[in-house]
């Protein structure tokens, strides 16, 4: 997908115009919050902006890879698979330096279209909000095992 204008809707599916929304965070300055850190990266997902999933993404979680041209291929790979039909906050909570969003996101690809639920994880590390980890849900909002 090419990059909007700054007066088209956002990628995040908020509403809000690009240069209002996502367009500052996908240009290097830090998220005001954890949701908005995790629309931007829906955003970026969406748009194939993979630095942004990259440096978005906390050192200290599970999803950091060291090899980052394996890394980098990879989320570019699952960005070019899907394409990010809509997107749905339902919670979002903020705890000091931690915080999580709990969303769901509708994929499609060749094997068709799926929700994707998950709850997010943050952490706040110097001034910026980062992605930590995920849990997980099915579509009934339950805790997958
Ligand atoms: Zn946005």
């Amino acid at each position: 997908m090419a990059l909007p204008g700054p007066n088209d809707p956002c990628p995040c599916d908020s509403g809000r115009k690009y240069k209002k929304c996502c367009q500052r965070v996908h240009q290097g300055d830090p998220a005001a919050s954890p949701e908005a850190l995790m629309r931007s990266r829906y955003a970026a997902y969406a748009l194939g902006l993979v630095d942004h999933i990259l440096r978005t993404t906390d050192p200290s979680g599970p999803h950091f890879e060291a090899d980052t041209a394996r890394w980098r291929a990879e989320v570019q790979a699952f960005c070019d698979a899907a394409s990010f039909d809509g997107l749905e906050v339902m919670e979002s909570q903020v705890q000091g330096e931690r915080g999580m969003v709990d969303f769901r996101a509708q994929l499609s690809s060749a094997q068709g279209a799926t929700v994707m639920a998950e709850r997010s994880l943050f952490r706040r590390v110097g001034g910026r909000w980062l992605y930590h980890s995920g849990l997980r849900r099915d579509a009934s909002g339950a805790d997958v095992s």
